[in-house]
């Protein structure tokens, strides 16, 4: 499998998440192994940022990447679930407003874009950090499990006591293909939550034109849902977005319960962290794997170790 940009330069803007101000976005082709690259424009001038689970600043209402005050991009998620959904390795985009364009509150107008500006395939094969052990990540009853898998496999659950969600279970195994499958379900939220964060004076930009939103009883938008499981299909999306922040795209299976932005990032910070759980490799090539980075005790030492 070789990597990809898009063909040619194209241009976005829509209502931001969280100021509620217009802005902008500049998605510019880039070449091989270069991977995402924000271009963050402030008062100082541009900043550069790249996708790192350490660089995710806030997970409250969407996922923040950048530290410091100027050359931060909220609101990443769903334009990476498009990135990653669609198989893009390579881009420029350049954040004119510091956060991107809520726009519908789902992947949906990026896939429209990426298929407008149109892609281009490159020389080079892709690069994908493969999971390579099973591990359990766990927090207050939710949690994301991983095993080893030749693609990127998310079986998501929910759970939400309220009547227009209840238990709801989805599976996607995505490609290009599939991903129409959860890219324009939509984001969702409560009347009260949204109502609070207005008063704290977040999420300016929300309203029913980007979001579905509850009340105790049911679905406010008057459109209603695009899927009666719309709930569970964001959650994939976001993960898929959310684990684009992770250098290289994540090979592996992922089995997903009631999860979010903030546990979604802890999960990739372990990654990090434990680098034996995964290995760099090239895309369909079960070979070419870096080493391991540590190997187990001989039997003596591990006899003196217990
Ligand atoms: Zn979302």
């Amino acid at each position: 499998m070789q990597q990809r940009s898009i063909k040619r330069k194209i241009r976005c803007s829509g209502a931001g998440l969280h100021s509620g101000r217009r802005v902008g976005l500049v998605f510019r082709p880039a070449a091989e192994n270069s991977g995402i690259i924000f271009h963050v424009k402030g008062a100082h001038g541009a900043r550069t940022l790249r996708p790192d689970p350490e660089l995710v600043s806030c997970t409250c209402l969407a996922t923040t990447l950048g530290l410091e005050e100027g050359a931060r991009v909220s609101t990443v998620e769903h334009l990476m679930a498009a990135v990653r959904g669609l198989g893009i390795d390579n881009m420029h985009i350049d954040v004119e407003g510091g956060e991107i364009p809520i726009m519908d509150g789902s992947a949906a107008v990026f896939v429209r874009l990426f298929g407008e500006a149109g892609l281009r395939v490159q020389d080079a094969p892709r690069r994908v950090a493969r999971i390579r052990e099973s591990a359990r990540f766990e927090r207050e009853g939710k949690y994301i499990a991983v095993e080893p898998y030749d693609g990127f496999l998310v079986d998501c659950s929910i759970s939400f006591p309220h009547p227009s969600i209840g238990a709801q279970r989805f599976c996607l195994n995505l490609t290009p293909e599939t991903f129409p499958e959860v890219a324009d379900a939509r984001t969702f939220g409560f009347l009260r939550d949204v109502e609070a964060l207005r008063e704290s004076g977040l999420a300016l930009g929300g309203s029913l034109d980007n979001a579905v939103v509850l009340d105790d009883k049911g679905v406010l938008n008057p459109e209603g849902l695009r899927r009666p499981d719309e709930f569970v299909r964001h959650k994939i999306l976001d993960f898929i977005g959310d684990a684009a922040m992770f250098p290289l795209p994540l090979r592996g299976k992922f089995r997903l319960h009631c999860t979010g932005h903030g546990l979604n990032n802890e999960f990739l910070r372990h990654l990090s962290a434990h680098p034996g759980l995964w290995a760099r490799a090239i895309e369909g090539c079960p070979q070419r794997e870096t080493p391991r980075l540590y190997s187990p005790l001989p039997r003596a030492a591990a006899a003196y170790a217990g």
